[in-house]
């Protein structure tokens, strides 16, 4: 056993010492007030690696809030994983395939026992299995826009983990008609890029998507890549749900894998985007 995890070093304090914070409206939750050997209670012991990071609050603020995940493949394996481990509310999952032997070289959801499944299913076993405390639903369905009316506003936050720009689009305007932020992420190959689109402040997927792109649909890619796009789509979540603030609004974050290179780019909003461009500027 490290060190680390056999003594009560610095991080392990700063979790005691968010606990002794907690107020009496903190729900479920009893503050330790006799000094640092009192354990933690279960919830804050689970998460004490991240609280002090986020803070009880912001361990609050993910574990009442809701997200809507479109996709559960590549990139929403870690998606998925990721916010389940970091103790969201409820998730929502929407993905229409089923689970097929081409996808077990990236989306660790899945076994080969689960070959012929609709992989939302699956992936909700995966998530109650992971975490029981988080609230799962799945859509074995093909996202359009009737089921992103429906489901976008019952959400805090919409991530894109998609595998073609035709049912991106789709959601890109319904997340900007209500107002909801979404992590877009993307990966071909060696590549892969994320940005966040603040509906009213950032540009949207609109005002970027490549003339012809709706056609284009699952590439090569190799399974790490689409790990580390995911991962970075799962901490953006994470960053803004936490009250941390988003890292990518307005920035379109390009992975090169081939190179090892990490580049941040700034995009504009299109005053003659069809979906945003008359959308107010927020304050
Ligand atoms: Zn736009």
């Amino acid at each position: 056993m490290r060190a680390e995890e056999s003594q009560p070093g610095p991080r392990r304090h700063a979790v005691i010492e968010s606990q002794r914070r907690l107020s009496g409206e903190d729900k479920g939750l009893t503050p330790s007030t006799t000094g640092a050997a009192q354990p933690l209670h279960p919830v804050l012991e689970r998460f004490s690696r991240q609280i002090p990071i986020i803070g009880v609050q912001g361990q609050y603020r993910l574990s009442s809030s809701s997200v809507l995940v479109v996709g559960a493949g590549g990139l929403g394996s870690p998606v998925i994983t990721y916010l389940t481990c970091a103790g969201v509310g409820r998730l929502v999952i929407v993905d229409g395939d089923r689970v097929e032997p081409s996808n077990l070289n990236r989306q660790f959801l899945y076994r080969e026992s689960d070959i012929g499944r609709w992989k939302a299913l699956v992936a909700a076993e995966r998530v109650r299995e992971l975490n029981s405390g988080v609230r799962v639903e799945a859509y074995p369905a093909l996202l359009d826009e009737s089921l992103a009316r429906r489901l976008v506003p019952s959400v805090d936050l919409v991530v894109d983990a998609l595998d073609n720009w035709a049912t991106r689009l789709i959601l890109n305007r319904v997340v900007v008609e209500e107002g909801v932020p979404l992590i877009h992420g993307g990966v071909d190959r060696m590549y892969g890029q994320v940005m966040t689109v603040l509906p009213g402040k950032t540009a949207c997927l609109q005002c970027i998507a490549p003339r012809g792109a709706e056609r284009i649909r699952g590439g090569a890619v190799l399974g790490p890549v689409a790990g580390v796009v995911g991962s970075i789509e799962a901490l953006e979540a994470i960053r803004i749900l936490a009250g941390l603030g988003p890292s990518l609004a307005g920035q379109m974050l390009i992975v090169d894998c081939s190179g090892m290179v990490f580049e941040k780019i700034p995009v504009r909003r299109s005053p003659s985007c069809p979906v945003c461009g008359s959308k107010q500027p927020s304050a």
